[in-house]
């Protein structure tokens, strides 16, 4: 498996990097599904500081997060969305593809795979108003895809993660101040109001809360409808993000040894 060893460089400032067709392209498959399937992550431009973008945590009724990221993808490809200067950005559009091949919210074996992550609240009972109540899996990261992700996570630690969900139409970030940052500057660009405290429902194992434990800023964008992307928005949104996380003045983290992930 090819990784990227990622170092934090000191911004300059905010400008175009790439124009049309330019960008550096890698793609990366970081593991497979429960049925087999490559999870490929995509990334754009060459800067020191990296956001990765994943949808389709969740599918079926959220599968518009899949069709959203590939949008996104394209867009950065082309260049027609701008990464900022000492910016890169990857693009997970389907962590859960057998999702979208059996047209499910939860991955191969039921579980629900924003459900399954490292946290204090993980219980194999979890619950989700598309499913009722859901498998958080037999313990956290016993899925393949899950187990995936966080090894990647923890491999190339990014600076900020997105994750996209259908349709509760906020942001919410996770407990790092730049997540709060980073989720304000993008629900103000997509006109997606910032919830402070989720009272909604019990989330547990959740991936944005695992990512609190490793002290990497990380935000949910729930998009308003499941039939339309609204991609100019999310466009407008990511360019906002990016360009406050390219100037942000990161505080510094804690020296970082790479946990061991045991054998599921
Ligand atoms: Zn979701």
């Amino acid at each position: 498996m090819a990784l990227v060893i990622i170092v934090l460089a000191r911004p300059a400032p905010v400008t175009a990097q790439t124009g049309p067709l330019k960008v550096a392209v890698e793609t990366i498959v970081i593991g497979q599904s429960v049925m087999g399937q490559d999870l490929v992550v995509s990334c754009f431009g060459t800067g020191g500081r990296t956001a990765l973008l994943a949808g389709g945590v969740h599918t079926g009724p959220e599968a518009v997060t899949v069709t959203l990221g590939l949008q996104v993808a394209d867009e950065l490809r082309t260049g027609r969305l701008a990464i900022p200067r000492g910016v890169r950005v990857c693009v997970l559009p389907a962590l859960n593809p057998d999702g979208i091949t059996l047209g499910t919210h939860t991955n191969f074996r039921g579980v629900d795979l924003n459900r399954n992550w490292v946290a204090k609240n993980w219980s194999p009972f979890a619950w989700h108003p598309s499913t009722g109540i859901a498998s958080g899996g037999a313990e956290p990261l016993s899925e393949p895809e899950t187990r995936a992700l966080y090894q990647y996570i923890l491999e190339t630690r990014p600076d900020a993660v997105l994750v996209w969900h259908c349709c509760g139409a906020l942001v919410e970030a996770n407990q790092m101040p730049l997540a709060v940052a980073l989720a304000s500057a993008y629900g103000v660009a997509a006109r997606l109001p910032y919830l402070d405290v989720w009272r909604a429902y019990t989330i547990t194992g959740e991936l944005i809360v695992s990512l609190d434990h490793l002290r990497i800023p990380a935000f949910d964008v729930e998009l308003r409808q499941s039939n339309d992307t609204a991609l100019k928005e999310h466009v407008a949104a990511l360019t906002a993000m990016l360009r406050h996380l390219a100037t942000a003045p990161v505080a510094a983290r804690p020296a970082f040894s790479t946990p061991t992930l045991s054998p599921p």
